[in-house]
């Protein structure tokens, strides 16, 4: 069995330009309806057990708000 995976998205970093929500395969990353610090509506994670852990979100991330492990 694979490790849990963990995605942790540095919500006040993020600038909404919702790059990882249109890559991410499993359509797993939604914008929220809330708004961080610097006033803009952040990305988080639908529903962690669907994600596979491909990483691109992480990737795509211009501003490095994404970081994935294993528990
Ligand atoms: S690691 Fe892959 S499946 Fe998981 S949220 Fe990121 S892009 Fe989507
Ligand atoms: S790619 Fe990065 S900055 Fe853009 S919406 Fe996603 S987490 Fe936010």
């Amino acid at each position: 069995m694979n490790a849990p995976i963990v995605i942790s998205i540095n919500k006040d970093k993020c600038k909404g330009c919702q790059l990882c929500v249109f890559f991410c395969p499993s359509k797993n990353l939604v914008v929220s309806k809330d708004f961080n610090k610097k006033g803009i509506k952040y990305v988080k994670v639908k529903d962690v057990s669907r994600c596979s852990g491909c990483g691109l979100c992480f990737v795509v991330c211009p501003d490095c708000c994404i970081e994935i492990y294993e528990k």
